[in-house]
């Protein structure tokens, strides 16, 4: 028969007073709101909502800032018989931050389509146009672009002769070609060498509590349902009747690990 769980988890008491000189005092009623999500996981008593794309916190100092889970999100649901949001999938991590770099992709490298492979071009300032000079009535002035020079650096290549065409081989495109042309795999078509750099719970201000990683509190959370024709839905939380914020714990700083959102009182923000 099935069992009816209470509406909230137990036991209401101070759960996000987290101070690490409290950590040992607060464990006892996380591993109660823990336990109440694993049993709630076990019964498979939730429906899924769908991936979670980003999740915000908010700093000692009221800065908020989102983790940007892209489409490698854990899975959310909604327990069916209790108001309880929670994930459903191991914790996979943050994904990377990609930074595009002025640098061009070394690997698409070809000759520069614009200058031919000069580095230079004719100058394009404006009344000189290769002339070296402005004609103006009180006679030549020399042109400050180049200097007298007629030419001018190439932009695009900014004089080195090459440029990154973003197509496998350095190929030029050529819209012609059946198959069509290959992305250069380096930088998937961007020309332009990206930079990874790693985000982690630490970049959050996460915390230890005991053997588990704390982040928090939440303030908002977005899914995005698994039908991509649904709009995407939009999570504020607030502090429950404790006072207690929803923080997202992680079982460790290893991954993939278990992870739960604990505490606060999520409520849908309607668009
Ligand atoms: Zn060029
Ligand atoms: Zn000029
Ligand atoms: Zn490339």
């Amino acid at each position: 028969m099935p069992k009816t769980a209470p509406r909230h988890p137990a036991p209401p008491r101070r759960v996000v007073a987290v101070k690490p000189a409290t950590v040992r005092s607060v464990m006892p009623e996380l591993n109660d709101r823990i336990q109440f999500t694993l049993d709630i996981l076990r019964r498979q008593d939730f429906e899924i909502l769908g991936r979670l794309s980003f999740l915000t916190i908010e700093r000692p100092n009221g800065q908020r800032e989102s983790m940007d889970f892209r489409k490698t999100g854990p899975m959310v649901g909604q327990a069916r018989s209790a108001n309880l949001v929670l994930l459903v999938e191991q914790w996979n991590g943050i994904p990377p931050h990609v930074e595009t770099s002025e640098q061009m992709c070394p690997a698409c490298l070809a000759k520069c389509d614009i200058c031919e492979g000069k580095g230079t071009k004719v100058c394009d300032g404006a009344w000189c146009g290769g002339l070296g000079y402005r004609a103006e009535p009180t006679g030549k002035k020399e042109c400050l672009m180049c200097n007298g020079t007629k030419v001018k650096t190439c932009d695009a290549c900014q004089g080195s002769g090459k440029r990154s065409t973003g197509l496998a081989g350095g190929e030029r495109y050529d819209d012609t070609r059946v198959p069509p042309q290959q992305r250069c795999t380096s930088c998937k078509g961007r020309k332009r060498v990206n930079k990874e750099v790693a985000v982690t719970p630490a970049d959050f201000g996460s915390r230890s509590i005991g053997p588990m990683i704390a982040v928090g509190p939440v303030v908002r959370f977005t899914i995005a349902p698994q039908e991509p024709q649904r709009p995407t839905l939009t999570y504020d939380v607030r502090a429950d009747i404790n006072g207690d914020y929803m923080l997202l714990l992680l079982e460790s700083s290893a991954v993939p690990c278990a992870a739960y959102l604990i505490g606060g009182i999520p409520t849908r923000v309607n668009r």
